[in-house]
């Protein structure tokens, strides 16, 4: 049996428990209870708080977690990080009051910078070599220079709306994060088996979620010029319609780029263009 840990309540645990599900494994997310057994999958999840998991996860009282990358550099575990997972895309960033002068990183020398993540915001000081003091808080960094504790915050933004509606503007970002896969350095046989399996599922369903299913039409004259356009995985599927010299063609669209690709397709001839979300996807 696989033990993973994951966030009890919080930012990460429905994307966690979402990519789960999406891999076949359903966990009963049951209120309280510490931990709960999988169905379609050997696997144990222990509900734990985000920033407990690095140590557990170190220490082999569980064999991998759904962490943010973030909590990982603060804490400096040795443990592996083995997938980016794409969701809870967030970044450890400085913030000073809207009104303030910033004029480049040496604003902050002599500064009070407010903070959850001391760690992470000491070795970006050491790093640029600024001399700034750090100010722990563990809740509402963001109201700390309202209240003359600080000049300065160190927080994690996504959109950016705390910030702004607490009167400070970012300036520097420290770190990028998004939710991570992590396991232990010290797996046995059974457990390193099963953490594969369970990887194989994950990247199957992250590249799926990446791309799309497209299938149009397009009149024979026109096909090479799509298939440039759209080269799939190996090369896309050409069938002939009822109607003679038009074909239907299918292949996969990457989400980069999305709206280019269909732009160049419409104005390349295809007609009827249908885009349909991929469930799993294995090159
Ligand atoms: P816990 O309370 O479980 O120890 P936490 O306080 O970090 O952890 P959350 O606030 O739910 O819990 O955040 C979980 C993770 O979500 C963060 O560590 C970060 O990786 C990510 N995240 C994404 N966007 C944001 C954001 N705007 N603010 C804070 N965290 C964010
Ligand atoms: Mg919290």
């Amino acid at each position: 049996m696989l033990k993973i840990a994951v966030q009890k309540s919080g930012r990460l645990n429905e994307g966690s428990l979402a990519l789960l599900r999406d891999c076949g494994i359903v966990v009963e997310n049951g209120g309280d209870k510490l931990k709960a057994e999988a169905s379609g999958f050997p696997l144990e999840v222990i509900f734990l708080r985000n920033s407990d998991i690095p140590e557990y996860v170190q220490d082999g009282v569980v064999h991998c977690g759904i962490i943010g990358e973030n909590v990982l550099a603060e804490s400096g575990a040795g443990i592996d990080v083995l997938q980016k997972l794409g969701f809870s895309r967030c970044r450890l960033s400085l913030a000073l009051p809207k009104e303030g002068k910033y004029d480049g990183l040496s604003w902050f020398n002599g500064k009070r910078i407010a903070t959850s993540y001391p760690n992470s915001l000491q070795k970006f000081l050491k790093k640029n070599e600024l001399n700034a003091e750090i100010h722990l808080i563990n809740g509402s960094v963001e109201i700390a220079p309202a209240l003359g504790l600080a000049n300065a915050v160190c927080d994690l933004v996504s959109s950016g709306n705390t910030l702004f509606s607490n009167g400070l503007k970012e300036v520097e970002v420290i770190l990028k994060s998004e939710a991570v896969l992590v396991a232990s350095r010290q797996l046995d046989g059974e457990a390193r088996q099963l953490l594969d399996k369970l990887l194989f599922r994950i990247r199957a369903v992250l590249n799926a979620r990446k791309y799309s299913y497209v299938l149009l039409n397009c009149p024979e004259e026109r096909l090479d010029d799509i298939i440039n356009i759209l080269p799939g995985m190996k090369s896309p599927t050409i069938m002939p319609l009822a109607q003679k010299g038009w074909y239907s063609l299918h292949s996969v669209v990457h989400e980069d780029d999305f709206w280019n690709h269909i732009d160049a397709l419409k104005a390349n001839g295809a007609e009827g263009i249908l885009i349909i979300p991929i469930e799993k996807m294995i090159y």
